[in-house]
């Protein structure tokens, strides 16, 4: 037997419903908003990601899913999809026009991570990047799009905690602070942080591990040495989500795992699943575009973790609405053969309907029809052939009306709740 590849993992029915049913909402608040969809390669040169996520972030230095390909050119399947949509703006030129570009794309990402529970080497992301717009409306905008996704799922048990990481004009200042903290402490920091606190001293604050979080909270925050615009910025996005009644944390120790970020960056956290877990998070990223080689344009976005989010709603009841399925049970090869046109027909007219090939007894069949929750089934043999009607039977009820083969209507009319 062939195993799928270790970390990764098969979404089957019905649980699939559940992904169909997010990813519409997301769909459909998208447009609202005027995000379009974008779709990208899993596949980029591996330098696009050790230039834009940082060289020296864990992903980049032991979770890409990296090799050679037959020319022995360098590739990664993308551990995430904003240095995909930046590359993918950059090549198309889409940076033409003063309006703001707002793109959504939804679909697989690749990290070669420790596989554990609720955690897989494939997993998925509904991404939104909004190109050109350096105001703080902008930012709180793509918040509310965020929170108006978990809204519509029904998800009530979030929270929005926010941070502003500052800028090139007043991180320096605060990071060779940080910097120079840490150097005095590094004996009490755990082995990662250690290496950390010299290449990427805010990527401290990821840190779990309990001694670094006690020693972190005695260290000054970001929050006390952003610039006058960076403090602008951050006061005028919480002012707006302060005014839809948004409630939310600030967290001056977020700081997000990747090196692009610049000024606001947010996660959104439930307690639903155990731990604080992010079911979704982003921010503004203003030089990364210029970073990856196109012109100096600011931007911001966010991911949603479906596996997370898929998680929650399991929690929840999910509807499915789907037509009433009516089950062609077939005697003999001409009703079989009748059942097949009849079976096409009824799908075509917009029904949902089955049936069955494999020449099965009456009991056998009618034992399908239930175990696929068959609402109705139509029996079909010789003598219904012959006299150009056949019965169908309410599974639910055990009523039988006795319908004709050549008009459907009453069989549709049946579907849609009425007759039967
Ligand atoms: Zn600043
Ligand atoms: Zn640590």
């Amino acid at each position: 037997m062939i195993k799928a590849v270790r970390g990764m993992k098969d979404i089957l029915p019905p649980e699939t419903a559940r992904w169909q049913q997010l990813e519409t909402v997301a769909r459909t608040v998208f447009a609202c908003y005027g995000y379009q969809e974008i779709r990208l390669p899993l596949l980029e040169r591996t330098e696009l990601f050790s230039r834009s996520i940082g060289a020296s972030t864990d992903i980049v230095e032991k979770e890409m899913y990296t090799f050679l390909d037959r020319h022995g050119e360098s590739v990664t399947l993308r551990p995430e999809a904003t240095a995909s949509v930046v590359r993918a703006f950059i090549e198309n030129r889409l940076d033409q026009g003063a309006e703001v570009k707002k793109f959504f794309t939804i679909g697989p990402m690749f990290r070669y991570e420790r596989p554990q529970k609720g955690r897989y080497r494939q997993f998925h992301q509904i991404n939104a990047e909004a190109l050109g717009g350096e105001a703080p409306e902008l930012d709180a905008e793509i918040i509310l799009l965020l929170l108006d996704i978990f809204a519509r799922l029904g998800l009530t048990a979030i929270e929005l905690v926010i941070n502003s990481l500052g800028c090139p004009r007043c991180r320096p200042a605060y990071l060779l602070e940080l910097t120079a903290l840490l150097a005095r402490q590094v004996r009490d920091l755990c082995e990662d942080c250690q290496r950390r606190s010299a290449s990427n001293p805010l990527r401290v604050f990821d840190c779990k591990s309990k001694v670094c979080q006690e020693m972190l909270a005695q260290v000054p925050t970001i929050a006390d040495h952003l610039c006058d615009q960076c403090s602008w910025h951050d006061q005028r996005v919480r002012e707006l989500l302060n005014r839809y009644g948004v409630p939310f944390r600030h967290n001056p120790r977020l700081v997000r795992g990747l090196d692009y970020y610049t000024r606001t960056a947010f996660e959104v956290v439930t307690t639903h699943l155990g731990a604080q877990d992010a079911v979704a998070g982003g921010g503004r990223y203003n030089g990364l575009v210029k970073e990856l080689g196109g012109p100096d344009i600011p931007a911001v976005g966010f991911a949603i973790g479906e596996e997370r989010l898929v998680a929650l709603l399991s929690q929840q009841e999910v509807t499915t609405p789907a037509p009433p399925l009516v089950f062609v049970a077939v005697l003999g090869t001409a009703a079989l053969d009748r059942g097949f046109d009849l079976v096409q027909t009824l799908r075509r007219q917009g029904c949902r309907a089955e049936m069955d090939f494999g020449q099965r007894s009456l009991k056998a069949q009618l034992t399908m029809a239930n175990r696929r929750g068959a609402a109705y089934v139509l029996i079909l043999g010789d003598q219904e052939l012959a006299a150009g009607e056949a019965p169908l039977k309410n599974m639910a009820s055990g009523a039988q009306q006795v319908v004709s083969l050549t008009d459907l209507t009453a069989i549709q009319a049946a579907l849609g709740g009425k007759g039967a």
